[in-house]
């Protein structure tokens, strides 16, 4: 007799639901991730400067976001491009926390740095390139700190609850899901946005999932509908990323929102989240 088509998830026995509502909530300070609360990250793809970071977390902060995002340490497609102002970009974040009340997600991308960027940040990024970078997972886990990782480009969600797993087996429960685009045959897209993803891991893992519609669009225009599009999927937040102006960005520019198009996209997708508040059971119970 076939077994149940959640046999396929048996690697990630501990990333599962063991009842159909059962869900982990990931708390950063007063911010509950999964806890029924839609939770916005934006800012910009990198750090670059104190003028830059500091304008964007106070106009994201003032539209609603929850969480700052920002790159001290990047892992760029380019070896010769921007890699990221490291140690200083991690303390120009810890300075728009103060300022902001923003709690800070930021990419760890070498086992070696996790205690140092755990330092100065809330969340922890394990970002596409390095999803199965096990070494980085066991540091990262270590520290004790939520962790936020993002679907490799070419990771199955298979592989991506994998690693997950991976975290929960290193004795940290606080991850939170990312789908960010995968890799295919289309090229229309930065990524092709795997919308199914996003419900398929709501129905079958107890964590929290958010979504990142601006990797996988890589252009700004179609980062609102995209939003639109994970929030009626189920997601329990976004990260995008925000730029004061995103012609002058030093990585990511042509798919970072202005303040002005973060503020609008905010906005129109309030009565989506209502709706999805309504419909929450729903979305995260097989049925
Ligand atoms: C980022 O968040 O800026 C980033 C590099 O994302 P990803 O790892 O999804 O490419
Ligand atoms: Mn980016």
């Amino acid at each position: 007799m076939a077994g149940s088509w959640k046999d396929q998830f048996a690697d990630a026995p501990d990333v599962l639901k063991s009842a159909p509502e059962q869900k982990t909530v990931v708390r950063v300070g007063e911010i509950a991730i999964g806890g029924g609360e839609f939770v916005t990250m934006a800012g910009p793809c990198s750090v670059e400067t104190e003028r830059q970071l500091m304008e964007t977390a106070e106009r994201v902060a003032a539209a609603g976001a929850r969480v700052l995002r920002g790159g001290a340490f990047k892992p760029r497609t380019s070896p010769y491009a921007f890699q990221g102002l490291g140690l200083e970009g991690l303390r120009l974040l810890a300075r728009a926390r103060a300022a902001t009340g923003l709690a800070v997600v930021t990419e760890v991308m070498a086992a070696a740095d996790a205690p140092l960027v755990a330092e100065y940040a809330d969340i922890l990024q394990i970002g596409s390139r390095s999803m199965e970078n096990y070494a980085l997972l066991e540091a990262a886990a270590h520290t004790g700190k939520p962790i936020l990782l993002k679907r490799g480009m070419v990771a199955t969600i298979v592989d991506l609850l994998r690693s997950a797993q991976c975290l929960l087996s290193h004795g940290n429960p606080n991850v939170v899901l990312c789908e960010r685009g995968i890799r295919t045959f289309d090229t229309a897209l930065r990524n092709t946005f795997d919308i199914g993803a996003i419900v398929v891991m709501q129905q079958i893992a107890r964590l929290p999932v958010i979504a990142d519609p601006s990797h996988a669009a890589g252009r700004g225009e179609l980062v609102p509908p995209l939003a639109r599009a994970a929030v009626a999927a189920g997601a329990d937040g976004l990260i995008v990323e925000v730029h004061p102006h995103p012609d002058q960005a030093w990585s990511d520019g042509e798919q970072s929102l202005t303040f002005a198009e973060f503020d609008t996209m905010m906005a129109e997708l309030a009565p989506w989240c209502a709706l999805r508040e309504r419909h929450r059971a729903a979305l995260e119970t097989v049925a």
